[in-house]
């Protein structure tokens, strides 16, 4: 097998592979962290083909000592979450350039968490994904309907709005370096997760949409990945359409076994 194809080693060159992301949300202190990467670094060096992208978010506290694990490995890190201003008095306040540091490529931003429980609107989100974009790291921007208005079939129009307030002033060259999270808030950890054919259309709809705001090649190229309830019994058939780029991935994703199923089903 070419080396490159396998394994931890890095390769810019391949076509695009799912793209799997690990929320590990507020769970794992630093040990239990470095015991999950030791396995799923061992995993992959034992079995060699992992043919996916993945992304580590652990939290804050075990970011480097993640990053110490898989530094120059293609196994990339992320954070869950950045301040929108690059320094200052904003006690307990983690920057972009802090979280660069530490050895994040990636950011989640606007996680349904984030906006439920700490009023993240819009256009807070948008400033942050402006300063992640400026600063170099790469956002993972979530938008998703709640219950309520699934229900009352307001989907398009709840993440239209989202995606174009979180999106303002984005430029195309800035587009290269987004990924959006379509996670309906309704499938986010209750075991209820949304069907291919929903999340397909779902991600049909924001393509178009990232037509008309930028431009043919960035609705195709941008990924688009599926977050809520996946597990490894669900995610070949989430996975599947092309439109699916991967997942982000919350509980599931805290146990090396069912990471690496799902994982494994992105191929
Ligand atoms: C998430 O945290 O973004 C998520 C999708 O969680 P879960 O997989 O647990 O539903």
């Amino acid at each position: 097998m070419h080396p490159a194809k396998a394994g931890l080693t890095e390769n810019k060159k391949m076509p695009s592979k799912k793209l799997i992301i690990a929320n590990w949300k507020m769970n794992k202190g630093l040990v239990q962290s470095q015991q999950f990467s030791d396995e799923l670094k061992s995993y992959i060096e034992k079995h060699k083909v992992i043919d996916a992208e993945i992304i580590l978010c652990p939290p804050f506290t075990s970011l480097e000592a993640v990053n110490r694990k898989f530094n120059g490995t293609a196994v990339k890190l992320g954070a869950q979450n950045m301040h929108q201003e690059s320094i200052g008095a904003y006690t307990g306040e983690i920057s972009a350039g802090m979280l660069k540091s530490c050895g994040c490529e990636f950011v989640i931003l606007g996680h349904s968490e984030r906006r439920q429980y700490f009023n993240e609107t819009n256009a807070l989100i948008n400033k942050k994904v402006l300063k992640a974009l400026d600063e170099g790291l790469k956002p993972i921007v979530c938008i998703g309907e709640n219950l309520q208005e699934h229900d009352d079939k307001l989907t398009e129009p709840v993440i239209e709005e989202q995606i174009s307030v979180c999106l303002q002033h984005v430029s195309e060259e800035g587009m290269a370096n987004v990924t959006i999270a379509y996670e309906p808030v309704w499938a986010i950890g209750t075991g209820k997760n949304a069907t291919a054919h929903q999340v397909e259309s779902v991600h049909n709809f924001l393509r178009k949409k990232l037509k008309k705001m930028y431009n043919e090649e960035i609705s195709k190229n941008t990924k688009i990945v599926y977050g809520g309830s996946v597990t490894p019994e669900n995610a070949k058939e989430l996975f599947a359409p092309q439109t699916v780029n991967g997942g982000l991935i919350g509980g599931a994703s805290l146990e090396v076994d069912k990471f690496v199923a799902i994982i494994n089903s992105a191929h």
